[in-house]
Protein backbone atom coordinates (compact mmCIF):
# COMPACT_ATOMS: atom_id res chain seq x y z
CA UNK A 1 0.00 0.00 0.00
CA UNK A 2 1.39 3.59 -1.10
CA UNK A 3 1.08 5.70 1.80
CA UNK A 4 0.00 9.90 1.07
CA UNK A 5 2.28 11.27 3.70
CA UNK A 6 6.01 11.43 4.37
CA UNK A 7 7.93 12.61 7.71
CA UNK A 8 10.61 15.39 7.79
CA UNK A 9 13.80 13.77 8.38
CA UNK A 10 15.08 12.26 11.72
CA UNK A 11 17.67 13.66 13.15
CA UNK A 12 18.23 10.32 14.67
CA UNK A 13 19.25 9.18 11.07
CA UNK A 14 22.47 11.27 11.27
CA UNK A 15 25.32 9.68 13.35
CA UNK A 16 25.84 10.29 16.85
CA UNK A 17 25.71 8.40 20.41
CA UNK A 18 23.64 8.67 23.31
CA UNK A 19 23.80 10.72 26.42
CA UNK A 20 22.13 11.21 30.01
CA UNK A 21 20.81 15.09 31.06
CA UNK A 22 19.48 16.56 33.42
CA UNK A 23 17.97 20.19 33.25
CA UNK A 24 16.11 20.98 36.40
CA UNK A 25 17.17 21.02 39.78
CA UNK A 26 17.78 23.32 42.57
CA UNK A 27 20.85 23.44 44.70
CA UNK A 28 21.59 26.51 48.12
CA UNK A 29 21.49 28.90 45.82
CA UNK A 30 17.57 29.04 45.87
CA UNK A 31 15.89 26.61 47.97
CA UNK A 32 17.40 23.89 47.46
CA UNK A 33 18.94 21.41 49.72
CA UNK A 34 23.05 20.89 48.92
CA UNK A 35 25.56 22.95 47.34
CA UNK A 36 26.12 22.94 43.30
CA UNK A 37 28.97 20.82 43.62
CA UNK A 38 27.20 18.31 45.77
CA UNK A 39 24.42 18.33 43.54
CA UNK A 40 26.63 17.84 40.28
CA UNK A 41 28.37 14.97 42.21
CA UNK A 42 25.17 13.27 43.28
CA UNK A 43 24.05 13.34 39.21
CA UNK A 44 27.70 11.93 37.86
CA UNK A 45 26.93 9.00 40.51
CA UNK A 46 24.00 8.45 38.55
CA UNK A 47 25.85 8.64 35.30
CA UNK A 48 24.49 11.57 33.78
CA UNK A 49 26.64 12.99 31.67
CA UNK A 50 25.50 16.22 31.22
CA UNK A 51 23.22 18.80 33.83
CA UNK A 52 22.01 22.24 34.41
CA UNK A 53 21.35 23.32 37.78
CA UNK A 54 17.78 25.85 37.86
CA UNK A 55 17.88 27.85 40.34
CA UNK A 56 15.40 30.78 40.64
CA UNK A 57 15.87 33.92 39.51
CA UNK A 58 19.43 33.21 39.36
CA UNK A 59 22.15 31.40 36.80
CA UNK A 60 24.59 29.25 38.97
CA UNK A 61 27.71 28.85 36.97
CA UNK A 62 28.82 24.59 36.77
CA UNK A 63 31.10 25.34 33.44
CA UNK A 64 33.78 24.74 35.64
CA UNK A 65 32.73 21.35 36.53
CA UNK A 66 33.12 19.82 32.65
CA UNK A 67 35.93 17.52 31.91
CA UNK A 68 35.91 14.90 29.42
CA UNK A 69 32.93 12.98 31.01
CA UNK A 70 30.59 15.34 32.26
CA UNK A 71 29.11 18.63 30.35
CA UNK A 72 28.18 21.45 32.95
CA UNK A 73 25.47 23.78 31.08
CA UNK A 74 24.78 27.10 33.49
CA UNK A 75 20.95 27.47 33.48
CA UNK A 76 18.16 28.90 35.49
CA UNK A 77 14.22 28.59 36.64
CA UNK A 78 13.69 32.33 35.71
CA UNK A 79 10.49 33.06 37.78
CA UNK A 80 7.72 34.33 36.83
CA UNK A 81 4.38 32.83 36.02
CA UNK A 82 4.10 30.97 33.60
CA UNK A 83 7.82 30.15 34.58
CA UNK A 84 10.64 29.08 31.97
CA UNK A 85 13.67 27.51 32.09
CA UNK A 86 16.78 28.78 30.24
CA UNK A 87 19.56 26.42 29.22
CA UNK A 88 22.82 27.94 28.35
CA UNK A 89 21.19 31.47 29.93
CA UNK A 90 23.92 34.37 31.05
CA UNK A 91 21.05 36.44 33.01
CA UNK A 92 17.02 36.62 34.18
CA UNK A 93 14.82 38.53 32.73
CA UNK A 94 13.00 40.21 35.17
CA UNK A 95 10.03 38.49 36.89
CA UNK A 96 7.21 41.27 36.54
CA UNK A 97 7.85 41.44 32.29
CA UNK A 98 5.18 39.08 30.31
CA UNK A 99 5.79 35.74 29.69
CA UNK A 100 6.81 36.36 25.88
CA UNK A 101 9.08 39.28 26.90
CA UNK A 102 10.97 36.83 29.66
CA UNK A 103 11.30 33.70 26.80
CA UNK A 104 12.92 36.14 24.36
CA UNK A 105 15.46 37.70 27.07
CA UNK A 106 16.59 34.38 27.57
CA UNK A 107 16.40 33.10 23.90
CA UNK A 108 18.27 36.27 22.81
CA UNK A 109 21.11 34.98 24.91
CA UNK A 110 21.62 31.62 22.68
CA UNK A 111 18.94 29.78 25.85
CA UNK A 112 17.39 26.55 25.29
CA UNK A 113 13.67 27.96 26.75
CA UNK A 114 11.64 25.42 28.62
CA UNK A 115 8.41 25.78 29.82
CA UNK A 116 8.61 24.52 33.14
CA UNK A 117 5.70 22.60 35.08
CA UNK A 118 3.03 23.58 32.37
CA UNK A 119 0.26 21.98 34.62
CA UNK A 120 1.20 23.23 37.96
CA UNK A 121 1.52 26.80 36.36
CA UNK A 122 -2.45 25.95 34.98
CA UNK A 123 -1.38 27.23 31.42
CA UNK A 124 -3.82 26.86 28.59
CA UNK A 125 -2.46 26.31 25.15
CA UNK A 126 -2.91 29.75 23.73
CA UNK A 127 -0.14 30.97 26.14
CA UNK A 128 2.43 28.73 24.74
CA UNK A 129 1.02 29.05 20.99
CA UNK A 130 1.54 32.93 20.83
CA UNK A 131 4.99 32.67 21.91
CA UNK A 132 7.57 31.58 18.79
CA UNK A 133 10.78 31.93 21.15
CA UNK A 134 9.75 29.18 23.29
CA UNK A 135 11.16 25.70 22.17
CA UNK A 136 10.22 23.39 24.39
CA UNK A 137 7.84 22.17 27.38
CA UNK A 138 8.12 19.89 30.53
CA UNK A 139 5.77 17.30 30.06
CA UNK A 140 6.89 15.29 32.71
CA UNK A 141 8.13 16.94 36.28
CA UNK A 142 8.82 14.19 38.81
CA UNK A 143 8.30 16.80 41.79
CA UNK A 144 5.30 18.08 40.71
CA UNK A 145 3.79 14.44 40.38
CA UNK A 146 5.28 13.28 43.54
CA UNK A 147 4.36 16.28 45.89
CA UNK A 148 1.11 17.58 44.36
CA UNK A 149 -0.25 15.01 41.48
CA UNK A 150 0.21 18.00 38.72
CA UNK A 151 3.53 16.84 37.30
CA UNK A 152 1.85 15.34 33.65
CA UNK A 153 1.57 17.82 30.34
CA UNK A 154 0.79 15.50 27.47
CA UNK A 155 -2.68 16.53 26.99
CA UNK A 156 -1.58 19.91 26.75
CA UNK A 157 1.57 19.22 25.04
CA UNK A 158 -0.76 17.53 22.52
CA UNK A 159 -3.02 20.51 22.24
CA UNK A 160 -0.29 22.84 21.49
CA UNK A 161 1.22 20.15 18.65
CA UNK A 162 -1.59 19.74 17.11
CA UNK A 163 -2.37 23.78 16.45
CA UNK A 164 1.16 23.95 14.55
CA UNK A 165 3.74 24.70 17.42
CA UNK A 166 6.68 23.27 16.82
CA UNK A 167 7.26 22.36 21.04
CA UNK A 168 9.96 19.33 22.24
CA UNK A 169 9.07 17.62 25.12
CA UNK A 170 11.29 17.72 28.37
CA UNK A 171 11.20 15.38 31.54
CA UNK A 172 12.92 16.79 34.56
CA UNK A 173 13.51 16.02 38.12
CA UNK A 174 12.74 19.03 39.30
CA UNK A 175 15.12 17.65 42.48
CA UNK A 176 15.26 20.28 45.42
CA UNK A 177 17.17 17.79 48.00
CA UNK A 178 16.20 19.68 50.86
CA UNK A 179 14.81 18.01 54.20
CA UNK A 180 13.03 21.09 55.48
CA UNK A 181 10.64 21.32 52.40
CA UNK A 182 7.32 18.99 52.96
CA UNK A 183 9.33 16.93 50.27
CA UNK A 184 12.37 16.21 49.21
CA UNK A 185 12.24 15.79 45.79
CA UNK A 186 15.17 13.60 44.50
CA UNK A 187 17.80 13.22 41.76
CA UNK A 188 17.47 10.94 38.88
CA UNK A 189 13.80 10.26 38.29
CA UNK A 190 13.18 11.68 34.92
CA UNK A 191 16.08 12.79 32.44
CA UNK A 192 16.81 13.20 28.61
CA UNK A 193 19.10 10.66 26.36
CA UNK A 194 20.17 13.48 24.24
CA UNK A 195 21.69 11.85 20.68
CA UNK A 196 24.56 14.22 19.90
CA UNK A 197 27.18 13.84 17.68
CA UNK A 198 29.86 16.18 19.43
CA UNK A 199 30.55 15.81 22.98
CA UNK A 200 30.51 20.05 23.73
CA UNK A 201 28.51 22.38 25.36
CA UNK A 202 27.54 23.51 21.64
CA UNK A 203 26.37 20.36 20.41
CA UNK A 204 24.63 19.41 23.32
CA UNK A 205 22.77 22.54 22.88
CA UNK A 206 22.41 22.25 18.90
CA UNK A 207 20.78 18.81 19.64
CA UNK A 208 18.41 20.01 22.20
CA UNK A 209 16.89 22.59 19.52
CA UNK A 210 16.29 20.11 16.52
CA UNK A 211 14.85 17.78 19.47
CA UNK A 212 17.62 15.21 18.91
CA UNK A 213 16.63 13.56 22.02
CA UNK A 214 13.78 11.72 24.38
CA UNK A 215 12.47 12.18 27.44
CA UNK A 216 11.89 8.85 30.52
CA UNK A 217 11.42 7.23 33.79
CA UNK A 218 13.42 4.42 33.32
CA UNK A 219 12.73 2.31 29.41
CA UNK A 220 14.89 3.22 26.63
CA UNK A 221 14.89 4.07 23.17
CA UNK A 222 17.69 2.16 21.17
CA UNK A 223 16.89 3.33 17.53
CA UNK A 224 13.57 5.48 16.25
CA UNK A 225 14.32 4.80 12.91
CA UNK A 226 12.18 7.55 10.48
CA UNK A 227 12.26 6.78 6.68
CA UNK A 228 9.63 8.55 4.44
CA UNK A 229 5.90 7.38 5.82
CA UNK A 230 7.77 4.86 8.18
CA UNK A 231 8.43 4.63 11.89
CA UNK A 232 10.25 1.44 13.45
CA UNK A 233 11.89 1.76 16.98
CA UNK A 234 13.42 -0.57 19.30
CA UNK A 235 13.33 -0.24 22.89
CA UNK A 236 14.47 -1.67 26.29
CA UNK A 237 11.88 -4.14 27.32
CA UNK A 238 7.55 -2.55 28.06
CA UNK A 239 4.79 -3.68 28.08
CA UNK A 240 2.94 -1.09 25.32
CA UNK A 241 4.35 1.06 22.90
CA UNK A 242 1.44 3.99 22.52
CA UNK A 243 1.63 5.86 18.95
CA UNK A 244 0.05 9.06 19.34
CA UNK A 245 -1.20 11.65 16.85
CA UNK A 246 -3.46 14.66 17.10
CA UNK A 247 -7.06 13.15 17.25
CA UNK A 248 -9.18 9.87 17.29
CA UNK A 249 -6.57 8.18 15.35
CA UNK A 250 -4.16 6.00 17.74
CA UNK A 251 -2.87 2.83 18.44
CA UNK A 252 -1.36 0.72 21.60
CA UNK A 253 0.95 -2.19 20.64
CA UNK A 254 0.28 -4.29 23.27
CA UNK A 255 3.17 -7.48 24.76
CA UNK A 256 1.57 -10.99 25.17
CA UNK A 257 0.74 -11.74 28.60
CA UNK A 258 3.88 -12.24 31.00
CA UNK A 259 5.57 -11.22 28.16
CA UNK A 260 7.47 -7.82 26.61
CA UNK A 261 7.53 -6.02 23.36
CA UNK A 262 11.61 -4.46 22.33
CA UNK A 263 11.02 -3.63 19.21
CA UNK A 264 7.37 -2.02 17.23
CA UNK A 265 6.27 -0.29 14.15
CA UNK A 266 3.76 2.27 12.67
CA UNK A 267 0.76 0.23 11.55
CA UNK A 268 0.10 0.29 7.73
CA UNK A 269 -3.28 2.31 8.45
CA UNK A 270 -2.45 4.51 10.78
CA UNK A 271 -3.31 8.23 9.27
CA UNK A 272 -1.31 10.61 11.21
CA UNK A 273 -2.52 14.32 11.59
CA UNK A 274 0.52 16.57 11.87
CA UNK A 275 2.63 14.62 13.87
CA UNK A 276 3.62 10.92 15.65
CA UNK A 277 5.14 10.42 18.95
CA UNK A 278 6.11 7.71 20.38
CA UNK A 279 5.89 6.75 24.57
CA UNK A 280 6.72 3.50 25.97
CA UNK A 281 5.48 1.69 28.97
CA UNK A 282 8.03 -0.17 30.95
CA UNK A 283 6.33 -3.46 33.72
CA UNK A 284 6.57 -0.98 36.54
CA UNK A 285 4.21 1.83 34.60
CA UNK A 286 7.18 3.97 33.92
CA UNK A 287 7.37 6.28 31.19
CA UNK A 288 9.20 7.64 28.10
CA UNK A 289 8.22 9.92 25.51
CA UNK A 290 9.75 10.55 22.15
CA UNK A 291 9.69 13.58 20.38
CA UNK A 292 6.76 14.63 18.06
CA UNK A 293 8.13 13.39 14.59
CA UNK A 294 6.56 15.95 12.25
CA UNK A 295 4.63 15.46 8.72
CA UNK A 296 6.33 17.54 5.90
ZN1 LIG B 1 12.11 24.10 39.84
Amino acid sequence: MKRKFKFEPSPFNAPGFWIKAGFHCHTLNSDGGMTPEATVKKYRQLGYHCLGITDHRQVTPIESFSDDTFIGINSIENGGTPDVIGVAATEPAAVNLPFIDRVDHLAEQGAFTIAAHPTYCAVTPDVYLSVPNLMAMEIYNAYCNEAYANGIATELWDMVLGQGKRIWGVAGDDAHLNRKKRYYSDTGKAWLAIWTESFSRNGILTALKTGSFYSTCGPTFQVILVEKSYIRISCSPVCEVRWRTFGNVGFVDYAPHNQWLVESQLPEWFEPNIFVRIELVDHDGKHAWSNPIFLQ
